[in-house]
C-alpha cells in the first residue's frame, strides 16, 4: 500500500502529464508530448541483428530470421537455465554493453509482437497492432497501458527503464557466467547516485571487468535476459487492454470496475491491486507461451523476478526517496513477485495450459 505523500506525488506526477491514473492503467486527456515511434529506425532491430556489426558477434538464439515462423516446441521449460554455456569469441561492440537505446526501443517492439502472436485469438483481437510509444522524458522509469481521450488504446515504455533493464541484464549475465555480485552492485550504485527526475546515473567505467564485458558467453546471455525482462514489463501492460480494464478495451456496456477504480483513486491507492495482480499472472502466462514458441532460449519469468529485485533494493537501499513512476503506480515487489512465481508454476503444472480464474477482468 501507499503511505499518503507517495499518493500527493503520484496524482501530482500524473496530473503534470495530462493523465488520469487508475494504476499503471492510465486515460491520457492529451495526446502523447513525444513522437510515436512505432517502430526502430532503418538499420536498427527488426526481427533479426541487422544494423549491427556482425564480426565477432556470438550467435543470437532466440532470435528468429525475420518473417520466419518459429518451429513448434511442447515440453514447459525449467526456470532460467542458460543456453550458452560453450566458450564463444568476444564480442568488440554490443548495443547492451553501450545501453544503445535505440536498440532498446527495437527490442520493445519486437518483444511486443512475439506477446501479442502468443495470445488467444480473442487477446489477440483485443490488441492486435497496438501502438507502444517511445517516452523519453529524463529520469522517468515506467511502462504503462493507457487510452487517448479519443478512446484509442496505446502503450509506452520509458527509456529510463529501458536504460536500467539493459544494465540489469548486463549484471545478471556477468554474475551467472563469472560468479559474483553486479547485479546487487548496480541495484545499490542506482539507489546511491540517482536522483530524482534526473537521467539514470551510469556506472563508472571500471564498474564492469573489460574482459568479463565483452564474453561471447555472457553477451549472448545478457540479450536473453534483457528481452525476458522487457517482455515481463510489456506483458503486465498488454494485459490490461485484453483483460478490459480500461475503457477503451474493455467488453460489454455500462462502467467497469476499472473504471470505478479510477474514480476512487482519488481516495484509495492509485492502482487497483485486483487489476495489478490479474495483470501480473496473465503477463507470466503470456511470457511463458511466448517463450515456448522460441527456438533457442525459452523465456521465464526469470525477467520479471529480477525486475522487481531491482525495485526492491532500490526500496531498501536508496538513502533518499528515489520514487519511480512504476513503483507509484504499482504494487510493490513483495506483493508481486509471489504472485510471478505461482503464476509460473502453475503454468508448468499444467503443462502450458493454467486454470483461468472465471471472473470478468482476470482472463475470461
Ligand atoms: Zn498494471
Amino acid at each position: 500500500m501507499m503511505n499518503p505523500l507517495s499518493r500527493v506525488r503520484s496524482l501530482g506526477l500524473l496530473l503534470a502529464f495530462g493523465l488520469t491514473a487508475s494504476g499503471c492503467e492510465t486515460s491520457s486527456s492529451s495526446q502523447p508530448r513525444y513522437p510515436q515511434q512505432q517502430q526502430p529506425p532503418p538499420g536498427y532491430y527488426a526481427g533479426g541483428q541487422q544494423g549491427y556489426p556482425q564480426q565477432g558477434y556470438p550467435p543470437q538464439q532466440g532470435y528468429p530470421p525475420q518473417g520466419q515462423p518459429y518451429p513448434p516446441q511442447t515440453a514447459p521449460q525449467p526456470t532460467a537455465a542458460p543456453t550458452t554455456t560453450a566458450p564463444l569469441p568476444p564480442v568488440a561492440y554490443d548495443p547492451i554493453n553501450a545501453t544503445d537505446i535505440n536498440f532498446l526501443r527495437g527490442r520493445a517492439q519486437a518483444d511486443i509482437q512475439e506477446l501479442i502472436g502468443a495470445l488467444d485469438s480473442q487477446k489477440q483481437s483485443r490488441v492486435a497492432g497496438i501502438p507502444l510509444v517511445v517516452d523519453d522524458r529524463p529520469g522517468e522509469v515506467n511502462a504503462f497501458a493507457s487510452c487517448t481521450k479519443d478512446g484509442k488504446k496505446m502503450m509506452a515504455i520509458t527509456d529510463g527503464l529501458l536504460n536500467i533493464e539493459a544494465h540489469l541484464a548486463r549484471a545478471k549475465a556477468t554474475d551467472e557466467i563469472f560468479g559474483g555480485n553486479k547485479t546487487d552492485q548496480y541495484i545499490q550504485f542506482l539507489a546511491k547516485y540517482q536522483k530524482p527526475g534526473a537521467p539514470i546515473v551510469e556506472p563508472a567505467a571500471g564498474f564492469f571487468n573489460p574482459t568479463q564485458d565483452t564474453d561471447g558467453r555472457k553477451v549472448a546471455r545478457q540479450h536473453e535476459i534483457l528481452d525476458e525482462q522487457i517482455a515481463f514489463v510489456l506483458g503486465h501492460e498488454l494485459a490490461h487492454h485484453y483483460l478490459g480494464h480500461l475503457p477503451c478495451t474493455a467488453t460489454g456496456v455500462g462502467v467497469t470496475a476499472s473504471e470505478v477504480n479510477a474514480v476512487l483513486s482519488s481516495v484509495v491507492p492509485v492502482f487497483n491491486q485486483p487489476n495489478e495482480l490479474a495483470a501480473d499472472v496473465n503477463g507470466t502466462y503470456n511470457v511463458l507461451n511466448a517463450g515456448k514458441k522460441r527456438p533457442g532460449y525459452h523465456w521465464t519469468e526469470g525477467g520479471g523476478l529480477l525486475t522487481m529485485r531491482f525495485f526492491a533494493g532500490l526500496d531498501q537501499f536508496s538513502p533518499v526517496d528515489v520514487l519511480f513512476g512504476f513503483e507509484r503506480s504499482h504494487p510493490p515487489p513483495q506483493i508481486r513477485t509471489p504472485v510471478i512465481q505461482q503464476a509460473a508454476s502453475q503454468w508448468r503444472s499444467s503443462g502450458g495450459n493454467p486454470f483461468t480464474i472465471p471472473l470478468p477482468g482476470f482472463g475470461l
